[in-house]
């Protein structure tokens, strides 16, 4: 496919891994010279590369396994103009170096990550450096203009982006599912007319937590729906069906803190950092 199928954007092709426990290099490929921002965030020890929007194109079941001191890795879309990747390290780890590659001696522009092995106390130095320079995906909540008076439901399609959710044996990724059926219910919703519909994502975007839950609460919504869709392990029979769990005022803190677990679940595997409050 030519690259303006991809709208421009450049489009990263594959992956290579070298070196051992002690120094790992990345290199990625990609159809055109990228600049990117990577730095380092503690439990679990990962280290994150901030790119502009790319299109990733590797061969299936990249990054599931990993060598040297890079266990796994994913990637995919964090934010309109902002594509991420984020590796899990088998142990602290720093960025000792990063190139932009341009094109050359039969290579295509290509970017290279040096890790090299250092010990916990040195890797909590090094992300206390790395708090002071990085920036932060903007909140995505869209104030609502208030003449429309029909209650607000917000759905809220699970997972996106580089957070691909559950994935089945097919293949079938949660994040696909959850938006697929999410515009759908949208659609009805919208088509009886008695509720306005707002979403927390409408595309294959991550959504930290913390702004699908800001988003809800700057509509003032009056429903807030939250979708994901659950693989059972092979073995526990053929459920069908939908499980509902519900979060109120009232609900057991067990309940609550399940769900806070689960979601910020989803925020370790995007590698949004955890939220300081200002002082
Ligand atoms: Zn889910």
């Amino acid at each position: 496919m030519p690259a303006d199928a991809f709208n421009g954007f450049p489009v990263a092709s594959e992956v290579r891994l070298g070196g051992d426990e002690t120094q790992t290099r990345m290199v990625v490929d990609f159809n055109q010279k990228v600049e990117i921002h990577a730095f380092t965030l503690a439990n679990p020890y990962r280290v994150i590369i901030d790119l502009p929007q790319v299109v990733f194109r590797f061969p299936p079941n990249t990054g599931e396994s990993g060598r040297g001191l890079i266990k796994a890795f994913r990637y995919g879309l964090m934010m309109t103009g902002g594509s991420r990747i984020v590796i899990d390290l088998t142990r602290p780890a720093r960025v000792d170096k990063t190139y932009v590659l341009d094109a050359a001696n039969d290579q295509p522009p290509r970017v290279v990550l040096d890790l090299t092995a250092i010990d916990k106390d040195a890797f909590m130095r090094t992300i206390a450096l790395d708090n002071n320079r990085v920036r932060e995906p903007a909140a995505a909540a869209k104030p609502q203009p208030k003449s429309d008076a029909r209650p607000i439901v917000v759905l809220d399609p699970g997972h996106g982006g580089i957070d691909n959710g559950t994935k089945a044996a097919s293949g079938e990724m949660e994040k696909n599912i959850v938006l697929d059926f999410a515009l759908l219910l949208r659609d009805k919703i919208e088509k009886a007319g008695k509720y306005h519909v707002v979403m927390t994502r409408s595309d294959d975007t991550f959504v930290a937590l913390a702004d699908r839950v800001q988003l809800a609460r700057a509509q003032q919504a009056s429903l807030f729906i939250s979708i994901h869709a659950d693989a059972l392990p092979r073995g526990e029979g053929d459920t069908q069906g939908a499980s509902i769990y519900t979060l109120s005022e009232t609900a057991s803190d067990s309940e609550a803190a399940r769900l806070a677990e689960t979601e910020n679940r989803a925020d370790v595997i995007a590698g949004v950092r955890p939220h300081v409050r200002a002082q």
